[in-house]
């Protein structure tokens, strides 16, 4: 329920278009024959700075779910492994390899669109 979330700094419709901009790239990997996920990295300012979609199969890298092709682009981009003040926008919710990338990066905030219901015995990203 919308009461029960914390405040996000930004309006709820603004991270609806941005969550909208992932899900067209989970349903390119989707048809690409991935597990359909797609991220959307943002920069303090809230603009683009990279964006990631699921690309296990095509780099046959397990490693290579949105969230983590998000985070390499941008750090690649920043030429900085700190994400400090960034925002990560993805479809689903982060498995514990991405859960701990974020970490890591020091991305400021996450926010996903769907549950995983079962991410501690089969994440699926
Ligand atoms: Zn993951």
């Amino acid at each position: 329920m919308v009461s029960q979330l914390p405040p996000f700094p930004l309006p709820l419709p603004q991270y609806q278009a941005w969550m909208d901009r992932a899900i067209a790239l989970a349903r390119q990997a989707g048809h690409a024959g991935e597990i359909p996920v797609g991220a959307l990295l943002l920069d303090s300012q809230n603009r683009v700075l990279a964006t990631g979609e699921n690309r296990k199969e095509r780099e046959r890298d397990p490693t290579a779910h949105a969230e983590m092709v998000a985070i390499r682009r941008g750090c690649r981009r920043r030429q900085d492994w700190h994400l400090l003040g960034c925002t990560l926008v993805v479809t689903l919710e982060p498995c514990p390899m991405c859960a701990g990338a974020i970490l890591q990066a020091r991305v400021g905030l996450l926010v996903y669109g769907a549950a995983e219901p079962k991410p501690a015995r089969s994440p699926r990203c």
